[in-house]
């Protein structure tokens, strides 16, 4: 018998222990705004890929599309 593989609740990847990943929360746990997912994962691919701002931001909001808590915000921004 297998259990549900338990998945953040904001960015649906696996996590150990829920509802969300430490990627997805600040200090207190509270789940970051849009804003701030955004810019941690654009500052992410600069730091990691070497990705310039402009591929980065655009690398950043396709994957918040696949994110259940920013989806409909990041969709609207890319318009
Ligand atoms: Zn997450």
């Amino acid at each position: 018998m297998h259990a549900t593989p338990l998945r953040c609740a904001a960015c649906d990847t696996p996590v150990d222990a829920g509802p969300h990943c430490r990627n997805c929360t600040d200090r207190d746990g509270r789940v970051l705004s849009f804003d701030a997912r955004l810019a941690a994962l654009r500052t992410f691919l600069v730091r990691t890929a070497g990705l310039g701002p402009e591929e980065a931001e655009r690398r950043s909001l396709a994957l918040l599309v696949e994110m259940p808590a920013w989806r409909d915000e990041a969709r609207a921004r890319r318009g």
